[in-house]
């Protein structure tokens, strides 16, 4: 939706926004060609990271989960969420194939800033800490068997070099977190020693990707989850793989002869259409030249991408008057969820635009102004939606030429979950178009593509539970 661009608009506007607004509006286009180059490129990558470690900028990390949850887990199980704006607990008394989630409760706070800046021990101490508080206040709709540690899913939502089920090591931290000390570590090696420095007796039993731990969460209730993508502040995707289709399985066995891939999508990077305003980020990044993909389509950069297109309007085309409104150089001043409001505005006037501007950004502006600034911001969600939808589409490619016909000829779920896909329809709508566009509508036919609400805490303690340390109850 949003406000058009019109004749009015540009009269009452320095003629130089117009060009400027114009160019951004052609380097973010995604017509079709461009989709399926995106989708077509996606897919060789993951073929090239499957092949060899290092053989892409796609990762393709083998995450050591092999079976899928079955519906029959039974018993108490944590699991614990670090990865983008908060930090979660959850605990919940799975009750096997008729009772499924007996009872469930978590709590949740916001990351402090200065944790992602920190050292890994203040970190680590932080979730310790957390955990300690929210396992002590375990009430009577859960039970423990009596001689038996609390088990722990551990959703780690980074790229993380797996070792086993319950061990891996940091490669890097992405969205925006720089904490000292954890690269090349193992991190739950890191939160066991936080959690001995508390005199907290629990286990981690499965350290799994938030996407990993979606998939796991979308497969409890539907067998046909074969994909879960996250995008929220940062993005990723993972699928179900088969085993034979991994050259570099290094000596992994799965019994059940297929494995979950953990892609790190975020770190694609081939064939994007990107702007200066897209390089300029990227290069004052704390990760300069990574995540190319995430830095276009994720809910932590939009704002960003948008801001900085502003300020170029405000600078050489007067787009806020003659003055350049001092706050808007501050960087990531613009959030996400300050989009999706101005992107809401159905007004004629465009007031709540006008009053975003003012109370984020301290600016004043005419409605020539927020009609083209709401022009930026569709333009770039536009872009990161319908390249998310590429995405996607490049994964079931994939996954359909091994397998021919089992991904299109049948019913085949992906598991979407993250702030930005799940509050921004706007993008959302791109996402979806994007997908129907490149497979027509008698591909897309048997496809769903659906929101797992907060599959990921359910789906990390269930694989904390099919790798419990104790013999199963059932
Ligand atoms: C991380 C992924 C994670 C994704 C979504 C990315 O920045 O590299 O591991 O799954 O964000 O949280
Ligand atoms: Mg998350």
């Amino acid at each position: 939706g949003g406000a058009r661009f019109g004749m009015t608009a540009a009269r009452s506007l320095s003629v130089s926004v117009v060009p400027i607004l114009k160019k951004l509006q052609r380097e973010c286009a995604t017509p079709l060609p461009v989709l399926r180059h995106v989708a077509d490129a996606m897919a060789a990558d993951m073929r090239a990271g499957l092949a060899a470690d290092g053989g892409s900028d796609l990762k393709m990390i083998l995450s050591y989960v092999d079976s899928l949850p079955r519906g029959n887990e039974k018993g108490l199980f944590y699991a614990l969420d670090l990865g983008g704006t908060n930090f979660r607990v959850l605990r919940v008394q799975l009750g096997g194939e008729e009772d499924r989630v007996v009872a469930t409760e978590f709590d949740q706070v916001t990351i402090p800033q200065e944790l992602m800046f920190g050292t890994s021990e203040k970190l680590f101490d932080f979730i310790a800490s957390g955990l300690g508080k929210f396992s002590n206040k375990e009430g009577g709709k859960f039970h423990l068997p009596p001689g038996r540690k609390r088990e722990i899913g551990f959703t780690f939502s980074f790229p993380v070099k797996q070792i086993s089920i319950d061990s891996g090591i940091l490669i890097k931290w992405t969205k925006g977190f720089a904490v000292s000390g954890t690269a090349g570590k193992d991190v739950v090696a890191c939160l066991n020693e936080a959690m001995e420095r508390r005199g907290l007796d629990m286990r981690v039993s499965a350290l799994v990707n938030d996407t990993v731990a979606t998939l796991a969460g979308a497969r409890y209730w539907d067998n046909d989850v074969m994909v879960a993508v996250i995008l929220g502040t940062g993005t990723n995707a993972c699928y179900v793989e088969r085993t034979d289709a991994i050259p570099k399985l290094d000596g992994h066995v799965s019994t059940s002869g297929r494995t979950i891939i953990n892609t790190e999508w975020g770190a694609f990077s081939n064939g994007l259409p990107l702007t200066e305003f897209d390089r300029e980020m990227d290069a004052a990044s704390i990760n300069p030249g990574e995540q190319i993909y995430e830095k276009t389509i994720s809910g932590m950069y939009l704002g960003e991408i948008v801001r900085r297109a502003l300020v170029k309007m405000a600078v050489e085309g007067a787009l806020f008057g003659k003055s350049i409104p001092h706050k808007l150089l501050t960087p990531f001043l613009l959030r996400t969820p300050d989009l999706c409001a101005m992107q809401k505005d159905e007004s004629d006037d465009l007031q709540k635009v006008g009053s975003v501007l003012y109370d984020v950004a301290g600016v004043e502006s005419n409605l020539g102004a927020r009609k083209v600034v709401v022009e930026v911001c569709d333009t770039i969600t536009k872009r990161g939606g319908r390249l998310a939808g590429a995405g996607i589409v490049g994964i079931l490619q994939k996954m359909e030429e091994d397998s021919k016909g089992l991904i299109f000829g049948k019913r085949t779920v992906v598991a979407m979950d993250g702030g930005l896909y799940e509050k921004y329809s706007q993008y959302r709508g791109y996402m979806h178009g994007a997908v129907t566009e490149l497979l027509g509508t008698e591909l897309s036919r048997n496809l769903v593509i659906e929101h797992s609400k907060d599959g990921s805490g359910i789906g990390a303690a269930l694989l904390a539970a099919a790798n419990s340390n104790y013999e199963h109850d059932f």
